[in-house]
């Protein structure tokens, strides 16, 4: 399966934007971004000046890295908003949210989109009752998202779980910590999807 592979605080550095992409590390004073403001590499710190086209690329890589998505399978998603009704940048959004690897770390059962894409990957989820090991799955309003039984005692579950109770979720999901488990109530409004993106950048520079 194809990943980025690219140290993740260099990925938020260069989009200077925190991306969240390591847990609670993002969290802390340790964050790349709080101790190195400005993009990696020797010319970090000179101006750059972006294009529109350039602006709309970077947007673009943005939300890829931020969702974990590679070109050819964030292209698809975007196809599917375009061909939707409504307003395709949100509706790529909502897509991108609805992936079962987000989902779990929205619930916060996963302290990083990786880590949940990781532990969805390795089996210790089910949908619905249905074990269900692939992160890109698309879960719809409705579904029920749970820790297997033979995974709720995992170490990594119960630190999880500890470290998550107190912060709670998001509104478009119930969540069951004690039980491991969550439904999804409905599909989340824009207002309501908290990253740092203008997708209107992506819709423009796929519609080029
Ligand atoms: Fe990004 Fe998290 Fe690294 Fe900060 S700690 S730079 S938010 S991945």
């Amino acid at each position: 399966m194809a990943r980025h592979t690219e140290a993740v605080c260099r990925i938020c550095r260069r989009e200077r934007n925190k991306l969240y992409l390591k847990g609670d590390r993002c969290y802390s004073d340790k964050c790349g971004v709080v101790r190195h403001a400005y993009p990696p590499g020797e010319h970090g710190q000179a101006r750059q000046k972006f294009s529109e086209f350039g602006q709309q690329l970077r947007e673009k890589q943005k939300a890829r890295r931020i969702y974990g998505v590679m070109e050819r399978q964030f292209r698809r998603y975007f196809k599917e908003a375009d061909r939707r009704k409504g307003v395709t940048g949100e509706i790529l959004l909502q897509l991108l949210e609805s992936r079962l690897d987000n989902v779990v770390f929205r619930m916060g059962l996963g302290r990083s989109r990786a880590e949940a894409r990781q532990l969805v990957n390795h089996g210790h989820f089910e949908v619905n009752g249905r074990k269900v090991d692939i992160p890109s799955y698309l879960t719809r309003p409705g579904d029920r998202i749970a820790v297997r039984e033979s995974s709720r005692k995992q170490p990594v579950f119960r630190h999880i779980v500890e470290a998550r109770e107190q912060q709670g979720t998001v509104d478009w999901l119930t969540v069951d910590f004690e039980k491991m488990e969550g439904r999804v109530v409905r599909v989340p409004r824009r207002e309501e999807i908290d990253v740092p993106l203008s997708e209107h950048l992506i819709v423009e520079l796929y519609s080029r």
